[in-house]
């Protein structure tokens, strides 16, 4: 059609050719001023009566002056709440959600096949944002369920967090040998050659970021033996710069996140017990470390409903007080953090939990809050387009009710209004949801 269009024009002449300029110039873009009581915008500023100024899905303007309200704008009066940049957690895996179906083991409910999982996993998204989550990074999926459902949000076409995703991820054969045809299984990689092999699938399936299990340790197991050699992570991390993409290196113990620190790891997550030297590598290197504590205490609260067999709880509880304790080391020796609560089956919503398990660890709310957001932002290498509330950046805001820099668990459970890219998509304040 539009080349049609341009073919007349050039047929007919200048004037057409303004015709068609004016007729294909795109709609202007609704503008929205949103009024905070107070606003947190992570640039280091605490504003008082502060109004955002939104045109189409970026921020405009941050100011406390009503005259610049441009003539109309759509108001939205939020001046009882705290505004805050939309969250971001680093370590999610939305296509593996489950429903609280009643008896059903959610472990059991996994097998559906990939367009019902991705059709499912709506209702996660949708819980994400309700918690005031607007940008995940997903770290691995089954069959590029995950750049579907990505895909999906980008086209309008369900509604959840902006996300970034791995695909497969990378990781150890694990099965025992079976004779006969065995069509290969996805991510699988063992030894140079073939991470490399794995590493250029992602790639070229879209993957934004690249992600590697260099440990044991996953659902009720938190072993943390090392499964891949320094050469072997070497590898993944030197391939995955190579294309410009970031990768993220999972390790439940101290060895396999030597090694990844050590290979020039983007991120760590988890990794518990890390000696010393490890932790003074990150903070030189500037690693981010993305803990994870907050999951073990989702498994440990739903063991039943998951269908973990009985015995796994006190080894769970002392790995939660030694992962605690390793964030507590890596903070004090001023490593950064990013929040991942690595969310699966139904604990879409309790993303932000982990923040808690921060100021825990000794940071303040401010310090937590960041880690969540402009820390964040930097490990997505999004640090100019998200997480903070300023001219050009993406108008992802939330509105929490109470002051969520004296106490943070205000930014945990009290979100009542979240807007992603300009539009709304929860409005407690109304008592909906869109
Ligand atoms: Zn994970």
């Amino acid at each position: 059609m539009k080349t049609m269009r341009i073919f007349l024009a050039v047929l007919l002449g200048a004037s057409c050719a303004s015709l068609l300029s004016a007729q294909d110039k795109p709609a202007a873009k609704p503008v929205k001023a949103v009024r905070f009581g107070k606003l947190w915008d992570a640039k280091g500023k605490l504003w008082s009566n502060a109004i955002v100024i939104v045109e189409g899905d970026r921020i405009r303007e941050v100011t406390s002056d009503a005259a610049a309200i441009p003539a109309g704008a759509e108001t939205i009066d939020l001046s009882k709440y705290t505004g805050l940049p939309g969250l971001i957690d680093v370590h999610t895996h939305m296509t593996i959600y489950t429903d609280e179906t009643p008896g059903e083991p959610m472990l059991k409910q996994l097998n559906n096949p990939p367009a019902m999982e991705v059709f499912l996993a709506r209702k996660g998204a949708l819980r994400t944002l309700e918690a005031g989550v607007t940008t995940v990074r997903d770290l691995g999926a089954d069959q590029y369920m995950d750049i579907a459902m990505r895909d999906l949000i980008n086209r309008g076409e369900m509604i959840g967090p902006r996300m970034f995703v791995c695909g497969y991820g990378v990781t150890i054969t694990s099965t025992a040998f079976k004779p006969g045809f065995n069509p290969s299984l996805g991510g699988i990689a063992d030894g140079v050659p073939e991470v490399l092999k794995v590493v250029r699938q992602q790639i070229a399936a879209g993957a934004d970021v690249i992600k590697m299990y260099a440990s044991t340790g996953t659902d009720d197991d938190t072993t943390g033996f090392q499964t891949y050699t320094y050469e072997e992570i070497k590898a993944a991390v030197d391939a995955a710069h190579k294309f410009g993409k970031k990768i993220a290196i999972h390790s439940y113990g101290p060895d396999g996140a030597r090694d990844a620190v050590r290979a020039g790891t983007d991120s760590l997550e988890h990794a518990t017990d890390m000696d010393d030297a490890t932790i003074q590598e990150m903070a030189k290197r500037g690693t981010f470390y993305v803990p994870t504590i907050d999951h073990n205490r989702y498994y440990l609260d739903n063991w039943q409903k998951i269908g973990y067999a009985n015995g796994f709880q006190e080894k769970t509880k002392a790995f939660i007080e030694r992962n605690l304790d390793t964030a507590r080391k890596a903070h004090k020796a001023g490593v950064k953090f990013a929040m991942g609560s690595d969310a699966i089956y139904t604990m879409f919503g309790e993303n932000t939990r982990e923040l808690g398990w921060f100021v825990k660890a000794g940071m303040t709310p401010e310090q937590a809050l960041r880690t969540a957001t402009t820390n964040a932002a930097e490990l997505l290498g999004k640090e100019k387009e998200l997480g903070a509330v300023a001219p050009g950046y993406f108008a992802d805001l939330v509105a929490v009710e109470g002051d969520p820099l004296a106490d943070i668990n205000v930014a945990i459970s009290d979100v009542r209004w979240v807007m992603k890219a300009g539009s709304v998509v929860l409005d407690k304040a109304r008592a909906q949801v869109r």
